[in-house]
């Protein structure tokens, strides 16, 4: 079984972004040089996401808005989390948009449905973060 490990990292100049980093995974599961197998993608940080959707500007509208509506950034002094800091809202955004995400691998390409795409979801940036992807199989 062959075992690929490669972190990427990002530093949006943004507090928010939603990025799509289909085209990097594509290239890592090319170098990896598995055929059959599964691709994990996680973010390193707990207040950023990695999720799969629509690359849609309509629906990461409708993302943003739903998420503000759940956590929203104002007033910071609403959370107990934030002594010190101000991103309890950010911690919460993650949890409800996850941690990582495992695609299957066949015959060397991510195995998508209609439309699926990977993203990383930034909801504390100004800082750089990590995401992790791990690919396995043979
Ligand atoms: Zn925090």
């Amino acid at each position: 079984m062959k075992s690929f490990t490669e972190y990427l990292w990002f530093h949006v100049k943004t507090k928010k972004a939603f990025i799509n980093i289909t085209p990097q995974i594509e290239e890592l599961v090319e170098k990896s040089g598995v055929s059959q197998g599964l691709c994990l993608v996680n973010a390193m940080h707990i207040t950023a996401s990695v999720f799969i959707n629509d690359d849609e500007s309509g629906l990461h509208k409708d993302m943003d808005k739903w998420l503000e509506g759940l956590a929203p950034h104002e007033p910071v002094s609403s959370y107990k989390h934030n002594v010190g800091e101000d991103n309890a809202d950010a911690h919460l955004k993650r949890s409800v948009m996850g941690r990582d995400v495992v695609v299957a691998i066949t015959e060397g390409k991510l195995d998508f449905g209609p439309w699926e795409q990977i993203f990383y979801g930034e909801f504390d940036g100004q800082r750089k973060k990590r995401v992790l992807v791990k690919i396995i199989g043979e």
